[in-house]
């Protein structure tokens, strides 16, 4: 007989049928006003880079990792983090994320972070300073899901 709480298959079945609050999806579409980009309501929000962030956007700015880490990082608690000279992330250029095609996975995969998707946390941290959230594109459950489902390096 199978053990219950040990099972991953049991487990994964009792979780799936455990309803969460956005089960019939959410709509998001970026309204590009550069608020997190800007930190406006985020003072202390940081643009954490994993490796592939790193290989992907020096890649891009045709420059080795250790140029780019240089040129556009701090280190913050062991974490490799964007510059963000003056509140703004560095690449937050002409009211436009210029390495767009290689922004961090941080990027984009919000708002739809583990941390973001905690009820409370959606509605007191994250829907009011999102104005994308609740416009445009449905995502489904699974989709959310999947996108919340990125490793954060923290
Ligand atoms: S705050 Fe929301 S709508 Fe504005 S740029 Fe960021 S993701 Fe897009
Ligand atoms: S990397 Fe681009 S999308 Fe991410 S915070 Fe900076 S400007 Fe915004």
């Amino acid at each position: 007989m199978r053990n219950s709480k040990k099972d991953p298959v049991i487990r994964d079945q009792r979780s799936m049928k455990k309803k969460r609050w956005f089960e019939k999806g959410i709509r998001f579409s970026c309204q590009r006003c550069g608020d997190c980009c800007r930190n406006v309501s985020l003072q202390e929000a940081c643009v954490y880079l994993n490796g592939d962030d790193i290989d992907g956007a020096s890649e891009l700015l045709h420059l080795s990792r250790k140029e780019f880490i240089k040129k556009y990082t701090v280190n913050r608690y062991s974490f490799t983090v964007i510059r963000k000279p003056e509140g703004d992330c560095i690449f937050f250029q002409n009211k436009k994320c210029c390495i767009y095609k290689a922004r961090p996975m941080q990027c984009r995969t919000w708002p739809f972070w583990e941390i973001n998707l905690i009820k409370k946390n959606w509605e007191q941290n994250v829907k009011p300073v999102c104005r994308g959230i609740g416009k445009g594109k449905l995502y489904s459950c699974e989709q959310i899901v999947h996108m919340s489902e990125f490793q954060s390096p923290l």
